[in-house]
C-alpha cells in the first residue's frame, strides 16, 4: 500500500522554531521577537473591548471599516486594499495565488523566512540571490529573474539583517523584472526607516499593475497578538488575493482594534522615539563591549558574536536564559554566529547589555 504523505515541497519547510523556550516558571524578558516595546495603544485596547461584546457575530468578511482607515491614513483607495491574517498569511495568499509547481520564486539570501515558506507550499522552487554584508544585492536578484519566475520577494527593510535598499534600486529592480513578473514588497518596518532615500512603495504600486505593498499591524501599532497585515495593490491583484483568502480571516476585535491603532498619533509618535533612542543606546554599549552591531532601520539590531573558542553563540545564548532573557538565534538563516535583539523597555535594554557585558567582556 503506498503511504500517505504531504504535498511537494511541504516536506522542505523547516518547523518553525521560536528561540522563545522561557525559564521555568521565572519571569523573563523576551526580545526573541520583533514586537513593540510600548505595547498596544491606548486607544486599540479600548475598541478591543468594546468589539469584546460582539464576539458572537462573524467579522466583516470585506474589512470595511478597516480599510477605510487605512485609505485615510495613507491617502490611499480602499479597492486597492486588503487585509489578512498577519502579513504572513498574505505573503502565503500571494505565493499561492501566483506560484505553483513549476515556476520559481525569488529572493535574497538573509530574506525573511516566510518567503521561503510560502514558495515551498505552493510547489513553487525557492531561488536565493546572494546578499553582499548583509544587504539586499539588486543587480544579483534581478540576474536571477526566468521565464519562470512567477514572485520576487523583497523585504525591505529586512528582518533579520536590518538594512534597506534604498529607492532609487527599488526602482531599477522592477524596471528590470519581467511583466509576468510579481514584485511583491514586504514593508513590515518601514514605519521605523528615517533615511530620505527609502519609500516604502505607495508609487510604485500605483505606477505599475506588477507591484504589491504588504503591510502590518505587528510593528509600530504594537498588534502582534492580533495578527493583522494588509496589502496595497492594484485591484486586480486584490480581487484576486480577496477570492483565496478565508473571508473570516480577520477576527472582529482585531479589525476594530488595528483601526483604532490608526488614529492614535501619539502612540505612533512615543513608538518611534523609544525605538530610536534606544537603538542607538543599545548599538553604542554593545560596540563598546566589542559586539559586532549592524545597522539597523527596524526596531531590533543584529549582532555577530565575537569569535572566541570558549563562548559560542550557544553559550551566550545560554548566559542570557539564566539571567531571564530571550532573543532569536538565526541558525536557520545561515547566520549561526549572530544574534536578533529586539529594542525592550529601558529595564528590559539595561538587563540584556548588563548580561552580555558579563558574558563578552
Ligand atoms: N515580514 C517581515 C519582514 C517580518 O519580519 C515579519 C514578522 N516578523 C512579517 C512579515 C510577518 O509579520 P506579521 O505576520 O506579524 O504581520
Amino acid at each position: 500500500m503506498e503511504r500517505l504523505t504531504p504535498r511537494v515541497g511541504i516536506g522542505q519547510i523547516a518547523p518553525y522554531r521560536s528561540s522563545r523556550v522561557p525559564p521555568d516558571g521565572r519571569p523573563f524578558i523576551d526580545l526573541s521577537l520583533s514586537h513593540n516595546a510600548l505595547g498596544p495603544s491606548t486607544k486599540a485596547i479600548a475598541a478591543y473591548r468594546k468589539a469584546a461584546l460582539s464576539l458572537h457575530r462573524y467579522p466583516d468578511y470585506e474589512h470595511t471599516l478597516l480599510r477605510a482607515a487605512i485609505g485615510r491614513r495613507y491617502d490611499i483607495a480602499t479597492d486597492h486594499i486588503t487585509c489578512s491574517n498577519g502579513s504572513d498569511e498574505m505573503i502565503q495568499l500571494v505565493a499561492e495565488a501566483y506560484a505553483g509547481p513549476g515556476d520559481e520564486v525569488l529572493f535574497h539570501q538573509y530574506g525573511y523566512r516566510g518567503f521561503h515558506k510560502a514558495a515551498r507550499m505552493t510547489g513553487a522552487t525557492p531561488v536565493v540571490a546572494a546578499e553582499r554584508d548583509l544587504a539586499v544585492d539588486i543587480e544579483a536578484l534581478a540576474d536571477l529573474a526566468s521565464e519562470r519566475t512567477k514572485i520576487v520577494f523583497l523585504a525591505n527593510p529586512n528582518n533579520p539583517t536590518g538594512s534597506y535598499v534604498p529607492a532609487e534600486q527599488v526602482q531599477r529592480l522592477r524596471a528590470d523584472l519581467p511583466a509576468h513578473t510579481l514584485l511583491v514588497l514586504d514593508s513590515a518596518y518601514a514605519d521605523y526607516v528615517r533615511r530620505d532615500n527609502y519609500d516604502p512603495g505607495f508609487g510604485l504600486v500605483e505606477e505599475h499593475d506588477n507591484v504589491l505593498m504588504v503591510r502590518t499591524f505587528s510593528k509600530l501599532h504594537g498588534l502582534a497578538g492580533l495578527r493583522v497585515g494588509w496589502a496595497y495593490g492594484p485591484p486586480s491583484i486584490i480581487e484576486t488575493l480577496d477570492r483565496i483568502r478565508d473571508p473570516y480571516n480577520v477576527g472582529l476585535p482585531a479589525q476594530a482594534a488595528a483601526a483604532a491603532a490608526l488614529g492614535d498619533p501619539e502612540h505612533e509618535a512615543a513608538t518611534l522615539e523609544h525605538n530610536d533612542a534606544w537603538i542607538a543606546w543599545l548599538s553604542h554599549e554593545l560596540r563598546a563591549i566589542g559586539v559586532r552591531v549592524y545597522p539597523s532601520v527596524c526596531n531590533f539590531l543584529l549582532i555577530r558574536v565575537p569569535p572566541d573558542p570558549t563562548m559560542s553563540v550557544a553559550a551566550v545564548c545560554t548566559h542570557l536564559r539564566d539571567r531571564g532573557i530571550l532573543v532569536k538565534t538565526l541558525g536557520e538563516y545561515g547566520l549561526a554566529d549572530c544574534l536578533r535583539i529586539t529594542v525592550g523597555t529601558e529595564e528590559e535594554n539595561h538587563a540584556l547589555v548588563d548580561a552580555l557585558r558579563e558574558v563578552l567582556e
